[in-house]
């Protein structure tokens, strides 16, 4: 992310996307608080010697699990795919994912994965020969191989929170190639792939992918992927997979060698004790403020939102409601529990505390926006809202609605969630918090200078739309080659 700082522009709305990430890395590394609100599933890959306990070993995690969730390092993450209940404390049936395996050293290897659901939703899996957008036919062959990521990182655009490092498996079963993929997740970045050929298309993937011109949060910009990892497993005749596990700027992972008999860390995985942590931003540095930003005071008049175009950057004071995906299908057949008239609605999950009777926020970044597709433009409608904000855009439903309601699409930087937690110092209210659990629950903040970017207007105008064209364009040149 360093090297990332570094390349993009810091002028262009990338270069402040990642300054706005970078600034949110230290502070979640001063306070211990995670990076992003989504803590994702945490998903364990380890390996054992003969004869050490699994068993214990599986129990004691999920007590880590339940610890770690009632500290608030981790959001309760684990809902009943059936009642839709959240267990609250990140155990459930299947949360976590624990996949023990054994080996012939003596020690115990404990390596985990948080992998929030953001990044997860743009995994990808191809049968190849398949056709392509932008790109074509994709043979069963490496070429066809390099397609298939290239286009499973152009669809990622912001929605998987670029710039992001990819996993990926070539064959397999369906089931297996993902499990692959998603074990390259756990290569150090800066490795070089044993096997030549594989090395050499992890190069070009990536030459090929940082030309694309996604940027981060698919805003346009030269840092789409800051790593791609392959690996390549035998598979059926009939079949050729090419299954790519997407991971978001984020990127947790953490690992412990552990003394077999003691259970005493022996050494850290990914943490090197010889070089200091380095800090993203200098003091003094980061997002800065302009001047040319727009103050929003909700509840806001429509011709204050008429006036925004993309590109406008506004600073968010007053009151801020959250609402995501539950909230938007308890909408469907509800009034709102609050009046929502001239507000904006947050599209967040928060990871909140309760100090004795006082709801403290430690996480608030934005989700995913386009799950409420379906739902937005009926509710900008029925409700009154100017604003709808969270990260990676909408479709063509939500700005026709923008632009026949008067009201703007606002977009928060994906998974910066200390940043933003800093921006809402105040809980004034929440509901449906019984019915939905804290990530689903509407939670009412007041906003202190919540920055945020214009990027769909009442004009009929997307950067979304812009930048998948014109990266599609970039795309075409990959597939025009052969
Ligand atoms: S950074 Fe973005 S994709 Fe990653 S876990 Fe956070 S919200 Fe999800």
């Amino acid at each position: 992310m360093a090297r990332a700082l570094k390349t993009e522009n810091s002028s262009t709305q990338a270069g402040q996307a990642l300054a706005i990430i970078g600034q949110n890395i230290d502070m979640a590394y001063d306070d211990e608080g995670p990076i992003c609100q989504d803590t994702g599933m945490p998903t364990f890959e380890i390996k054992t010697p003969v004869g050490a306990n699994q068993l214990v070993m599986r129990k004691q995690i999920l007590e880590a699990v339940g610890e770690a969730t009632k500290r608030g390092k981790l959001r309760p993450n684990s809902v009943d795919s059936i009642t839709g209940k959240n267990s609250g404390n990140n155990l459930g049936p299947g949360t976590p994912v624990i996949h023990f395996a054994q080996w012939e050293e003596p020690d115990i290897e404990v390596r985990l994965l948080l992998k929030g659901g953001g990044c997860e939703n743009m995994n990808a899996q191809y049968s190849v020969p398949c056709t392509l957008d932008h790109l074509g036919r994709a043979d069963r062959d490496l070429e066809g191989v390099k397609k298939c990521v290239l286009h499973a990182v152009w669809q990622a655009q912001g929605q998987g929170c670029a710039p992001g490092a990819i996993g990926v498996c070539i064959g397999s079963d369906r089931a297996a190639g993902y499990h692959q993929a998603k074990l390259q997740l756990f290569r150090p970045l800066d490795d070089v792939n044993p096997n030549p050929t594989l090395a050499r298309l992890e190069e070009e993937i990536m030459g090929e992918a940082n030309k694309l011109g996604v940027g981060a949060m698919g805003f346009g910009g030269q840092v789409s992927l800051v790593g791609c990892k392959i690996a390549a497993t035998n598979r059926l005749p009939a079949c050729f997979f090419v299954s790519v596990a997407y991971d978001c700027w984020a990127f947790r992972r953490l690992g412990v060698l552990l003394d077999a008999e003691s259970g005493a860390i022996r050494k850290w995985l990914y943490r090197d004790p010889e070089r200091p942590v380095e800090r993203l931003v200098a003091e003094g540095a980061g997002f800065r403020l302009t001047g040319r930003e727009i103050r929003l005071e909700p509840p806001l008049a429509e011709e204050k939102v008429r006036a925004l175009e993309v590109g406008d950057v506004v600073l968010i004071n007053g009151p801020l409601i959250t609402g995501r995906d539950a909230v938007h299908h308890y909408l469907r057949h509800h009034d709102a529990p609050c009046d929502l008239r001239g507000q904006i609605l947050y599209h967040c999950g928060p990871v909140m505390l309760k100090d004795g009777v006082r709801w403290r926020t430690t996480a608030a970044g934005p989700t995913t926006s386009s799950r409420e597709e379906p739902y937005e433009a009926d509710v900008i409608h029925r409700f009154g809202l100017r604003g709808v904000m969270g990260k990676g855009g909408m479709g063509k439903k939500t700005l026709a609605a923008l632009e026949a309601f008067g009201a703007v699409y606002l977009h928060a930087i994906g998974g910066a969630a200390q940043f933003y937690a800093r921006c809402l110092p105040k809980v004034t209210g929440v509901y449906l918090l019984e019915e939905l659990g804290v990530p689903e629950a509407m939670w009412v903040f007041e906003a202190k200078d919540f920055p945020a970017i214009v990027t769909m207007d009442a004009h009929g105008n997307s950067l979304h739309e812009h930048v998948a064209a014109t990266t599609g364009a970039e795309l075409e040149k990959v597939g025009t080659r052969d």
